[in-house]
């Protein structure tokens, strides 16, 4: 029987991983894909909205390890790819043994800690359970009449680049960093429209970091004050037929792709054996170290929401060593 089962591979269960392995505490770490797999899912080429500079690092694991010392690295803002080199070398230099392509299907309570059940069948034993398997493992689609099944319909994780979208009519739902960055990179390739449910809102004016708008706020801003990018602002999509979108001012459009950044589901696998309480929001009511309703199970990462940064891995990162402390303390 292990100490901790440890699942997902992502900034969160890697930095989880390292402080176990740190202390000698015996931990299994399983990853349904390769390790950062929820990176290696994003859009290539990607820059990140977290700055990693030495003395505004928001985005190494550990600042003693730091992002910024990897040769080549974009500053202040890396890219997608140096994230991923980042974690590769994150591994290999703390020598962290993780599970790869084995994906937990469900988790049960058993005397004494839990059972963890991959897709393989295998079985893993431990005293300990965290969660890390991220805020967005599960997109979401808007609730609207027409969109289960529709073909014009993507969600932005699947969204690669402009490329396949030349002079095509699209529909980007949506008003986060998600939607933005894909209104500029479609801009002049595509005939765009971005629809959003309320008033666009941008870090630059109420300094809130819910308002960032991707990485470049200010060419958005641009693209739709030359009408580059049309806006259907705090004008929400009312149903879809095909690529035919109804919207709530009662204005009818035809697109021949609907691209929704409409985010995720914070969700996790089944657990057998105890009912973990969630939040409003659907995130799991946690303790201050972590600790779930179920006694043993903890969550860390963007999935644990000790406080509205914790979308990001400076929010998150310190509280990944809190679950640690707790779960040492009680070996
Ligand atoms: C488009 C986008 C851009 C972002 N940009 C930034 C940014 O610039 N800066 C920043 O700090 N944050 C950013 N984030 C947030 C980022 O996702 C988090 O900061 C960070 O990745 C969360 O780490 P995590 O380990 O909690 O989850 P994840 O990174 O999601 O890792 C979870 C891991 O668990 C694995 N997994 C899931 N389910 C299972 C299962 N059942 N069995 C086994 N493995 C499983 C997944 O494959 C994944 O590798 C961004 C998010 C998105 C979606």
């Amino acid at each position: 029987m292990k100490d901790v089962a440890i699942i997902g591979g992502g900034p969160a269960g890697l930095l989880l991983s390292c402080y176990c392995k740190d202390h000698r505490i015996r931990f299994h770490t399983l990853e349904r894909g390769k390790i950062g797999q929820s990176w290696r899912d994003m859009r290539p080429g990607m820059v990140l909205l977290s700055p990693a500079v030495p003395g505004t690092d928001w985005t190494s694991l550990t600042l003693s390890h730091p992002l910024w010392s990897l040769p080549g690295t974009r500053r202040p803002f890396p890219t997608r790819e140096d994230f991923l080199c980042y974690i590769d070398a994150f591994v290999r230099e703390n020598g962290l043994s993780v599970s790869e392509r084995t994906l937990a299907v469900k988790a049960r309570v058993t005397p004494g800690g839990y059972v963890v059940t991959t897709d393989e069948g295998n079985e893993i034993a431990s005293r300990f359970l965290v969660i890390a398997t991220g805020a967005s493992s599960f997109p979401r689609l808007p609730a609207v009449p027409g969109v289960d099944g529709n073909p014009f319909v993507i969600h932005s994780t699947d969204f690669v680049n402009c490329m396949a979208y030349d002079r095509k009519r699209v529909l980007v739902i949506g008003g986060g960093n998600s939607a933005a960055e894909i209104c500029i990179e479609l801009a002049g390739t595509a005939d765009v429209t971005l629809c959003t449910r309320h008033p666009l809102r941008y870090f630059s004016e109420s300094g809130i970091l819910e308002d960032i708008r991707g990485s470049s706020e200010s060419v958005l801003k641009e693209l739709i004050r030359f009408r580059i990018v049309a806006l259907r602002e705090a004008d929400p999509v009312a149903e879809m037929t095909g690529g035919t979108v109804r919207f709530q001012g009662g204005a009818e459009e035809t697109f021949d792709r609907i691209v929704c950044a409409t985010g995720f589901h914070p969700r996790w696998l089944p657990v057998e054996g105890g009912t973990v309480e969630t939040m409003d929001g659907g995130f799991p009511r946690i303790s201050a170290v972590g600790e779930s309703s179920v006694p043993g199970l903890y969550f860390c990462g963007s999935l644990a929401k000790f406080h509205r940064r914790c979308a990001f891995i400076h929010g998150f990162r310190n509280y990944v060593e809190k679950v640690f402390w707790d779960i040492a303390d009680r070996l």
